[in-house]
């Protein structure tokens, strides 16, 4: 059956590198979960009834949200996209994209501002207004992010769902490029066998 949506996973993975998501997502290889993911979704899964804590670190932020949803479903048919939001909150009208993120890091990293910025893109979809920020939370460090989702951050982000589907729908064939991340990366071996 054909694939009908992505989801804002893909997009911090085709960010993070194109060559990974080919092999997730069209070859089929997952890496086994490691220590450090186990840990983040054991902890997803935690705080997932807690939406009280996303009010508690609003209020510590003071910020004073006119509305707030937590764990919101969205979806775009014009960019086949869905995934489920962490925090969809809106200041004087304006609506902001909150992500919690989990595990030992302390960001920022690209691939999750994209990741973030997918679901401002569903947002905007779905409440059809511009989004105003995303931000991203770092747990661990309590390290608090924010970005304006600029037509520059928009018009990339369409970029790489358009690139992201050509591969899925073998369109755009991709060869690996020696970047940073190869070092320690577990696809390494399909990559430079
Ligand atoms: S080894 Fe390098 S090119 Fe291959 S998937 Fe990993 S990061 Fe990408």
């Amino acid at each position: 059956m054909e694939q009908e949506f992505i989801t804002p996973i893909h997009v911090r993975d085709y960010i993070f590198c194109p060559m990974l998501f080919y092999h997730k997502y069209v070859v089929g290889l997952l890496e086994p979960m490691t220590e450090m993911m186990l840990e983040g979704s054991r902890e997803y899964l935690r705080d997932e009834a807690r939406w009280r804590e996303r009010k508690t670190l609003l209020n510590e932020r003071r910020i004073k949200a006119d509305r707030m949803l937590f764990s919101y479903p969205l979806t775009s048919k014009k960019y086949r996209i869905h995934g489920i939001a962490d925090t969809i909150f809106w200041v004087n009208r304006k609506m902001n994209i909150l992500e919690i993120k989990y595990g030992s890091s302390s960001g920022p990293f690209r691939n999750h501002l994209y990741q973030a910025a997918a679901y401002a893109l569903m947002a905007e979809e779905e409440f059809s207004q511009p989004a105003y920020k995303i931000i991203l939370f770092y747990k661990t460090h309590r390290k608090w992010v924010e970005r304006r989702f600029t037509m520059q951050l928009r018009a990339y982000l369409i970029k790489v769902l358009e690139r992201a589907w050509e591969v899925l729908e073998g369109k755009l064939v991709l060869e690996p490029k020696p970047r940073a991340p190869c070092a320690s990366c577990w696809y390494r071996r399909f990559c430079y066998p």
